[in-house]
């Protein structure tokens, strides 16, 4: 299969193998501070990037320290308030950013390729995933012209009140590897449009494919320390130094309710603008009233999606009596035909866990569940013939509120089941939770859809739809899940500051 991929050859050993081949010249092994590709000032230390599917090693990048974020944070900040981005105007800045669109859908083939050789992703979900991250740099290509401000009429004579929308200045990104390509551009396409200038931290995880939509960024023209990428694999000293440095306006992550929380509190000194994707716990109905097929459709696409790591996915199946037979045994049959191996394999749908900590979560969720009387009628262990980080997709019924499968993000590939009498019951059961970033539901009853859309605690809502994301829709969370929203026209708002002018003593006669 390897053989198909044109960037990344197969693995054999603890080799780095894209280097050695000298195959993806998009494979960087340093970090990007103020235009220039570097080293980290500790001893020119590095840390590992290992294939999930196989243990193999892909690449080192470097291991960078405080000192060498302060300097990517002091690029930046010379970056912002240089001619060279300063004096664009919004359109040059969109025709910058299409330099770049155009770049990365030219080499989306190689990017893929990087993704699913770190993340572990199905190859042709890393595809979907360029193809989707590329939509938020062709977005706010678009979006950068129309940043527009406001002529408020003033209740005064002689006076104008002008309302405008200016750049923030620095944002510090830090984004996860379950989508590491998306939730760089998501963020960094707004932020670029805006006209502020970014630091990232990818996830140590996930650096390669960080660094390549970097590099094409530096192809595309945009000024040296407009974006900056800090490689680490000690996020905490690098995420304090965000919060804390005066020059740094504005954090956007996507990660952890835990680490979210913890930037949520550091930040609050320095009155940052902060944009916060977390954890969901999403609840997915199907009523009496759905079709059937089409809600097992949607159930698969929401729950397999990356191996059940994504923080929309499914997470606690709520099924009602009329059609809990029928759901179920469909679903089963599809989950049992679903295809595990190395993403690599142009057929595989479900990869490895990311890694062993994801692996034990999952397996340890589902061994609380199995204590607590729930019943797994599908998986339900390990696949170590296929690697050590394999889980056989799951489905547990029966599951009570006391277990941590409902309770908890599972993020792998469970299919938790509880069944409920009525919508009253479905809706009260949906909205236990502290998170509310997705939900879904399958009914065909347009009453019914009108009154539960409105009624669930969730930021986004897939009816009779099981996968929602798109570039021109707001992502964001309620409750727990976060803060902000990314996407859409209002992604724009977390990178500007809002400047009233109010013009006055104006001789009009
Ligand atoms: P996950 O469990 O999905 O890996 P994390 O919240 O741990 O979620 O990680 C998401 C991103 O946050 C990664 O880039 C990670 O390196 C970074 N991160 C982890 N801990 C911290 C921290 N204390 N401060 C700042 N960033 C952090």
């Amino acid at each position: 299969m390897w053989r198909q991929l044109s960037g990344v050859a197969r693995s054999g050993g603890n080799v780095n193998f894209c280097r050695m081949r000298g195959l993806s010249a998009l494979v960087q092994d340093k970090a990007l501070v103020d235009g220039a590709w570097v080293d980290s000032s500790n001893s020119k230390a590095t840390f590992e990037v290992r294939n999930p599917a196989n243990g193999a090693l892909i690449g080192k990048v470097p291991n960078m320290t405080v000192a060498d974020a302060q300097k990517a944070i002091d690029a930046a900040k010379q970056a912002y308030e240089s001619k060279e981005w300063r004096s664009l105007t919004a359109k040059d800045r969109s025709n910058l950013l299409k330099k770049w669109h155009k770049l990365i859908e030219e080499h989306s083939q190689e990017i893929a390729e990087i993704m699913t050789a770190e993340s572990g992703k199905p190859i042709n979900e890393s595809k979907g995933e360029v193809a989707y991250g590329n939509a938020f740099v062709e977005w706010f290509a678009e979006e950068a012209r129309r940043i527009y401000g406001e002529i408020v009429p003033s209740a005064q004579p002689n006076r104008e009140i002008i309302v405008m929308k200016q750049p923030i200045g620095v944002a510090a990104l830090i984004t996860p590897w379950n989508f590491p390509m998306a939730m760089i551009t998501r963020k960094a396409g707004a932020a670029l449009a805006a006209g502020c200038t970014v630091v990232v931290k990818p996830s140590e995880d996930t650096p390669l494919t960080a660094l390549a939509v970097a590099k094409l960024a530096v192809d595309a023209g945009i000024p040296k320390g407009v974006i900056n990428v800090v490689t680490t694999n000690k996020a905490a000293p690098i995420g304090d130094l965000f919060c804390k440095s005066p020059d740094v306006r504005g954090i956007s992550f996507t990660g952890s309710t835990e680490v979210g929380k913890l930037l949520f509190r550091n930040s609050a000194d320095g009155i940052k603008r902060i944009c916060l994707e977390l954890g969901g716990n999403a609840p997915f109905i199907v009523f009496d009233s759905a079709n059937v097929e089409k809600a097992v459709d949607g159930a698969m696409a929401s729950k397999f999606r990356n191996c059940g790591q994504t923080c929309v996915s499914a997470n606690r199946f709520f099924v009602q009596d009329g059609v809990y037979n029928k759901f179920v045994e469909q679903l089963k049959k599809r989950v049992e035909a679903l295809k595990i191996g190395d993403g690599q394999g142009c057929d595989v749908q479900i990869g490895p866990l990311i890694n062993e900590m994801q692996f034990k979560k999952v397996s340890g969720f589902v061994e609380d569940a199995r204590s607590k009387k729930a019943n797994i009628i599908l998986g339900g262990k390990p696949l170590s013939d296929k690697g050590a980080l394999f889980y056989a997709p799951t489905i547990v019924t029966d599951v009570p509120p006391s277990a941590q499968l409902y309770t908890e993000e599972v993020f792998g590939p469970v299919v938790s089941i509880i069944r409920f009498r009525d919508e009253e019951e479905a809706v009260k059961k949906a909205n236990d939770t502290r998170r509310g970033l997705a939900g879904y539901f399958y009914s065909e009853n347009l009453q019914q859809v009108f009154r539960v859309a409105k009624r669930l605690e969730v930021g986004m809502v897939g009816v009779n739809e099981g996968i929602i994301s798109a570039a021109e829709a707001p992502f964001g969370g309620v409750k727990e899940s976060g803060v902000g929203r990314e996407g859409s026209k209002h992604g724009i708002d977390d990178y500007v500051d809002i400047k009233y002018i109010c013009m006055g003593n104006l001789q009009y006669d």
